[in-house]
């Protein structure tokens, strides 16, 4: 079938990629996992143009995958099966600030962070805020449910999330929620969409509620002799009245490594493991108040001095740190695979101990960091320059090891990076049959056809 002809009335030629250097972005993701180079890959501007799309190519039965900014880690955007890519990067404008109703209505491909200066900048706060930001689109947040350190205080994308256009795989054009801050209307099918990771259609427009900004932020980073006290002192700060809006946990080997690659802009103070705690609110002398209380608190955890990072300089070079830890791992591995499993946070030490137990096993480095305060740490499997075979040999084994033993804990296979093409052989491990069944029963229902972004989330029948 010629494909550019088939969308040549909808798009012009310039917005048709079919060139094999150009397509090469669209075949992968940030997993960087390779399965085929899409057939071609469609830059549309309007919801118009996307349902016009999707309705063409399920008449003509032709496979289609959704995509933002390709910074999923699940492989979500990546085609598996000859397909055409359907990317919103061009559509991003922010349509409205509404200052009344505290909201802002958005196109899927705007930047989350370029989304959070704009509502900044009219003195509100859109808080979801992945580590991922400046790359991500707000589309691609909703279709993974992200989330971001500041879960922790504020939740995450999902909580943010009032109104949804969407394009169902035949073209249909579909709205729910709106500008209201609740609603019992029908089925809540606004929160299916939310983490249904382009499965079920695209989403056109976001209309998503905003808070007032807080006034001040302080930062902490707190050094602790064990990661089981640093753990301890997660739960301690959470059991507490200190209400920090971040609690991110860093083992000193990441930390290391964000010191390596950034050439040595990581304040690395002694002990095994790190906690980084933001604190906010509009009263300067509460969130000092609240910080002394933190400092008492983990004071019967640690002897290490706490380093409290109060103006904009110093806060930047600690979160540099933080979120420079994803290409730290990456700088260091000769290969990498990463889990984003998630527990009750009182079963978070049991995680760690049973991870550090896999390693030893099977001698290969396994280093921990992420959202703690929510109990959702990110686990880096790592292939160093000097392995000897170890990691390709038991690979396998660990990722299952640690899969199982978050399930075992109560948790789940992912807290936000979601299950895309990585996690769906061990969604059995989490759903019955009959669970996996009605699920893949809402797919049906969607995409009968099953024409849209297939292999994903669910192993195959
Ligand atoms: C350095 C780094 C740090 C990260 N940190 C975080 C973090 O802290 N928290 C977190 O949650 N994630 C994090 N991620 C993962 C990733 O950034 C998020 O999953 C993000 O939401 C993906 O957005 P995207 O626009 O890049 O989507 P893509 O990768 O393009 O797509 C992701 C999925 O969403 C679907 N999709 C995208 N747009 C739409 C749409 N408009 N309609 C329907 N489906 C759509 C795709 O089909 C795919 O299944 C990180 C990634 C990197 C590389």
């Amino acid at each position: 079938m010629d494909l550019i002809k088939l969308f040549s009335d909808i798009l012009p030629a310039v917005r048709i990629i079919s060139k094999d250097d150009l397509l090469e972005k669209y075949s992968t993701d940030e997993s960087l996992i390779h399965f085929s180079q899409p057939l071609i890959a469609l830059l549309p501007k309007s919801t118009e143009e996307i349902s016009k799309i999707l309705k063409t190519a399920y008449d003509n039965d032709v496979t289609i995958v959704p995509r933002g900014l390709g910074t999923g880690l699940s492989g979500g955007a990546i085609p598996v099966k000859p397909s055409v890519i359907v990317s919103t990067e061009l559509m991003n404008n922010i349509i409205e600030i509404d200052r009344e109703n505290m909201m802002v209505v958005t196109e899927p491909g705007v930047i989350t962070g370029e989304l959070q200066r704009a509502v900044e900048s009219a003195g509100l706060f859109y808080p979801p805020d992945p580590a991922s930001l400046d790359s991500c689109s707000i589309g691609g947040n909703v279709a993974e449910s992200s989330g971001g350190p500041s879960a922790v205080k504020y939740g995450t994308t999902r909580d943010y999330v009032r109104g949804i256009e969407f394009v169902t795989p035949n073209g249909t054009v579909m709205n729910f929620g709106g500008k209201v801050r609740k609603d019992a209307t029908g089925y809540n099918i606004k929160d299916l969409l939310i983490g249904s990771e382009g499965t079920l259609g695209i989403i056109t427009k976001l209309t998503l509620s905003l808070i007032p900004l807080p006034k001040f932020k302080y930062d902490m980073l707190i050094a602790f002799d064990s990661i089981d006290a640093a753990v301890k002192g997660v739960i301690e700060i959470l059991k507490s009245s200190i209400k920090p809006s971040t609690i991110e946990f860093m083992e000193k080997r990441a930390i290391e490594a964000a010191k390596e690659f950034l050439g040595n802009e990581m304040p690395v103070q002694r002990g095994e493991a790190h906690l980084l705690i933001r604190l906010d609110g509009d009263n300067v002398d509460e969130i000092e108040e609240r910080m002394l209380s933190a400092s008492e608190l983990v004071k019967r955890l640690t002897l290490h001095e706490i380093l409290v990072a109060e103006n904009a300089a110093q806060q930047e070079k600690l979160w540099k740190g933080r979120r420079s830890l994803h290409d730290a791992m990456m700088e260091m591995s000769v290969k990498r695979e990463r889990e984003d499993v998630v527990v009750p946070i009182s079963r978070l030490p049991e995680l760690i101990m049973e991870v550090h137990k896999l390693e030893e096993k099977f001698n290969v480095p396994i280093i921990s960091f992420g959202h703690a305060g929510d109990g959702n740490v990110h686990i880096n499997i790592i292939k160093t320059k000097g392995d000897t075979g170890e990691f390709d040999r038991y690979i396998n084994e660990i990722n299952t090891g640690i899969l199982e033993t978050a399930v075992k804990l109560g948790g789940k296979l992912s807290g936000e990076h979601g299950i895309g093409l990585f996690k769906k052989e061990f969604m059995h491990l989490v759903f019955t049959k009959e669970e996996m069944r009605l699920q893949r029963e809402i797919k049906r229902v969607f995409d009968p056809k099953n024409l849209f972004n297939p292999e994903k989330m669910f192993p195959n029948e």
